[in-house]
């Protein structure tokens, strides 16, 4: 049992062992070069990062696979979005051009889904334009929506899995993907289709996934999914 540490996931890391980047103590450290996040996070008024965050943005932002253990509610959304709008940011080809998003976030429920759209919404700073898609919303309005262009895909592995196989989304432009909750996506049986999604997703992406615990099921998510990543845990941990 590990208490209150970052460590290396070393069973997953088929290179050599890495220098772990320092955690970031203040937003400054991490997004200096970012004025537009700057300008968000002091209008919201966060003080400074949680422990998952100052842990997980220096790895993400080195353009590292992150595994991020966190407790709900300990702020691992912006952990991953704000990393992911840089890195939309500073892809190659501008959006029109890439022929499909850049960035997929993979998360268990509607619900959760549309947090995840609000919280994009608030904090990008560069005009993405962001799609939620989930079993249940409007099929034929979310077929539009991806038709008339979108730069970050936020859906629940079922209705994103029977898009794909209907041939109405291009998932072969995304190069960040983040498996949200990886833990309840699993326990609602995603499995499959996750799979299937990941299979259309180019090997060279980078692959960021959140979880509050750390089961077999997940360890096995990670091991297929995820390249040489690193692990940031908040808690404990049983390993
Ligand atoms: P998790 O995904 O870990 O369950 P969330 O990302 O949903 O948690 O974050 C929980 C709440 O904490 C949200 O309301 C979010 O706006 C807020 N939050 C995120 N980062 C910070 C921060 N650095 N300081 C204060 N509150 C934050
Ligand atoms: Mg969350």
């Amino acid at each position: 049992r590990k208490e209150n540490n970052n460590i290396f996931v070393d069973d997953l890391v088929e290179g050599e062992k890495r220098t772990f980047p320092n955690p970031v103590c203040t937003f400054e450290e991490a997004f200096a070069h970012y004025p537009g996040i700057m300008e968000n996070i002091v209008r919201v008024g966060f003080q400074k990062p949680t422990p998952i965050q100052s842990q997980a943005w220096p790895v993400i932002l080195k353009g590292i696979d992150l595994i991020g253990i966190a407790q709900t509610g300990t702020g691992k959304t912006l952990a991953y979005l704000l990393p992911g709008f840089i890195h939309m940011d500073e892809q190659p080809l501008p959006s029109h051009q890439r022929n499909g998003p850049g960035m997929l976030v993979l998360t268990p429920t509607r619900e959760l889904a549309l947090q995840i759209e609000a919280e994009c919404n608030k904090y990008s700073y560069k005009g993405f334009k962001t799609i939620c898609i989930y079993g249940g919303g409007d099929r034929r309005a979310q077929i539009n929506k991806v038709r008339s262009g979108v730069d970050i895909v936020i859906a629940t592995p079922g209705r994103l899995n029977d898009l794909q196989m209907n041939d109405l989304i291009n998932l072969r432009s995304i190069t960040y993907m983040v498996l949200d909750e990886a833990d309840r996506m699993l326990d609602m049986g995603f499995e499959p289709q996750i799979m299937k999604i990941i299979l259309d997703i180019r090997p060279d992406r980078q692959t960021v996934m959140t979880s509050a615990t750390w089961p077999t099921g997940v360890r096995r998510l990670a091991k297929s999914y995820l390249k040489n990543s690193m692990m940031v845990y908040v808690g404990t941990l049983d390993l």
